[in-house]
């Protein structure tokens, strides 16, 4: 398996510019995950298939999530690739490299779980001050026009907000200096992440079942569901540090409730 993968590499860097891979290959990858992971559940909502796992009941009609594709489809192109070709040298600077060997399997996840924490850090200040109310009103109203979620809406936001996700995102990377293969295997697991974190199904497999303090798509939710003022649940992927500020109150409170009546 390792071998297979360096070949591969190998081939990558023999046919491939460190430019074409950083920008081009990252935004191929991108969209192909994204698109991938999030368009099946625009189908499952259409057909009301596996519908006993739908957190809310309300349905987005099709001109909605039409207009969520050609909006990202616009913003992908007009607004992250050209970030991402002019950001190259910044990459560079901060110690990207995308030489053989490949980084352990134990230095990849290791740094993974740490932009994770890092991400999800920035990730919840940033938000909270989005919920604020001229932010809200001019930038972060645009990602909340879906009360309903569905996988695609996850990256559906101001151009302003793809700016600050796009920092949220590369800080950990920035602080560390990592392998292209690594930076590659970050961006398809948050984009996994935050897809299924709005994909409004809550699945028994749903990752929040198995692993502790991670939040998923009927915490996210939660924060869709709700009045800008009042929703709470501002971190991308755990749960602790709501938990810590107090920003998860409404949303345990309605738990509890639930939970009594059951
Ligand atoms: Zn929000
Ligand atoms: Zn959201």
């Amino acid at each position: 398996m390792a071998a297979l993968l360096e070949s591969a590499w190998q081939y990558l860097i023999t046919n491939f510019s460190d430019f074409q891979l950083a920008c081009i290959g990252s935004f191929i990858i991108h969209e192909s995950v994204f698109f991938l992971s999030g368009l099946p559940f625009i189908l499952l909502e259409r057909a009301g298939w596996l519908s006993k796992y739908k957190i809310q009941a309300k349905n987005n009609s099709p001109a909605a999530q039409g207009k969520c594709i050609s909006r990202l489809l616009l913003y992908h192109f007009g607004v992250n690739l050209p970030v991402m070709l002019v950001s190259y040298p910044v990459f560079k600077r901060m110690g990207m490299r995308s030489t053989l060997p490949l980084p352990s399997w134990k230095v990849v996840f290791g740094q993974i779980i740490f932009y994770f924490i890092i991400e999800d850090f920035v990730f919840y200040w940033g938000h909270r001050i989005l919920h604020t109310k001229w932010l809200y009103k001019n930038v972060h109203s645009v990602h909340h026009e879906y009360a309903t979620p569905f996988g695609l809406t996850s990256e559906y936001a101001h151009p302003a907000e793809i700016l600050f996700l796009g920092f949220a995102t590369i800080i950990g990377p920035a602080l560390t200096g990592p392998h292209l293969f690594t930076l590659w295997l970050w961006m398809v697991v948050r984009v996994l992440e935050t897809v299924e974190a709005h994909c409004g199904y809550d699945f028994p497999w749903s990752p929040s079942n198995f692993i502790p303090l991670y939040g998923g798509a009927y915490f996210h939710d939660y924060h869709h569901r709700l009045l800008y003022t009042k929703s709470g649940n501002y971190s991308s992927t755990f749960t602790y540090m709501d938990w810590i500020f107090g920003t998860d109150k409404g949303f345990r409170n309605l738990e509890a409730i639930k939970k009594a009546e059951n």
